[in-house]
């Protein structure tokens, strides 16, 4: 296809031009069922398949131990910000999070509305540039657990390394990092992710969760809410999103078979390399936003010398046939989403539009 766009959106972001044209052909009719899957009972053989083999790739992929369950739920990460806490806190105890930016900040202020909160770590002095290094992490006795965004999607920092919270379960909100790269799920308590930036459409959001974490919560906690609801009930207690996990799914399919997360970190380290040296390269004319040993493989983040020549860089992508561009509102500039199934040659494009950007405002 000719005219797709060169898509550098933060989320809901690019897919995968295969998985889009297999998703095409088997949308009126899936598998000589007479039937589109999404017209189909989510109690029936077909649709439990794609289910179960869609939970069964998240473990194959992510490498999830024994004693975790995957859980296929809705509501975004967003709705996790708040499910965390309500499951995993105990009175007196205190939800310990490490505040990184934008989205760290949400996942603080929906856990005050259920307990007490202690700020592990903060790099809100340094506009939220940084990714906190291990020895500043200060976790009370008394933490039920520590939570940590494992990336900043608005900031387009990163967390190159984890850090041991010895017996205090490790959460991580992984919504735009999630499968980019090999991680250790051992290390973690909780992962949760919302699909739309790494692993489909909107709809559906992934916890991965280590079975001793999943019980009757302390608090009084909607049941929908409730991990064990889930877990249960293998993700069907109620009609789940079937189309975005029929595209979780195929996406998932598709990052097999380019060698799994450690295939695409590969790729995906070429790409932010291409970027980050080309901002690096321009002798000040484009200025990377985050400190480089936090910089994010997945969101780049950069500025230009004034607003305007930003807004410039903006028009002039767009008649260029770029997309997304344009930085959050929150901290301004630019960003280019690179998640893994933003192209190489997408990347290169745009590489090549920065520099004769450079060479005819420089
Ligand atoms: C996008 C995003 C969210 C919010 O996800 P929703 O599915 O819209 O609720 C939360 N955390 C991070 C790190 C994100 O990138």
């Amino acid at each position: 296809m000719s005219n797709r766009a060169y898509n550098f959106n933060a989320g809901p972001a690019a897919l995968p031009l295969e998985v889009l044209q297999q998703a095409q052909e088997q949308f009126v009719e899936f598998e000589n069922s007479g039937m589109s899957l999404m017209e189909m009972s989510h109690r029936g053989a077909i649709y439990e398949r794609v289910h179960n083999e869609t939970e069964q790739l998240v473990r194959e992929l992510m490498g999830v131990p024994d004693g975790y369950k995957v859980l296929l739920v809705q509501g975004g990460a967003s709705t996790q910000f708040a499910m965390v806490p309500m499951n995993l806190l105990k009175p007196d105890q205190a939800a310990a999070y490490v505040a990184t930016g934008s989205w760290a900040t949400k996942a603080i202020k929906e856990a005050k509305l259920f307990g007490e909160v202690a700020i592990a770590a903060s790099s809100e002095a340094d506009a939220y540039k940084r990714i906190p290094s291990l020895d500043e992490l200060n976790v009370p006795g008394n933490a039920a657990y520590v939570h940590l965004t494992s990336n900043e999607t608005i900031e387009g920092t990163q967390w190159a390394e984890y850090p041991d919270t010895g017996d205090v379960p490790l959460v991580a909100d992984m919504s735009s990092d999630i499968l980019c790269r090999p991680v250790d799920v051992s290390r973690f308590g909780l992962i949760y992710a919302g699909a739309q930036k790494n692993l489909g459409p909107s709809g559906v959001t992934i916890v991965v969760v280590r079975e001793d974490l999943v019980g009757a919560p302390s608090m009084t906690v909607p049941t929908m809410f409730r991990y064990d609801t889930h877990a249960k009930s293998g993700s069907l207690y109620n009609t789940p999103p079937s189309f975005a996990i029929y595209m979780a799914n195929r996406v998932l399919n598709w990052v097999k078979a380019q060698g799994g997360a450690a295939g695409v970190e590969r790729l995906n380290r070429e790409k932010a390399n291409l970027i980050y040296s080309t901002i690096d390269a321009s002798g000040g004319f484009y200025k990377g936003f985050a400190n480089a040993d936090s910089r994010s493989i997945m969101n780049v983040t950069f500025r230009l010398g004034s607003e305007e020549l930003e807004k410039k860089f903006v028009k002039d992508s767009e008649a260029a046939g770029f997309v997304g561009l344009k930085g959050h509102r929150d901290v301004g500039g630019l960003r280019a989403s690179i998640y893994n199934a933003v192209p190489l040659s997408s990347v290169k494009a745009l590489v090549d539009f920065m520099g004769e950007f450079a060479r005819t405002n420089g």
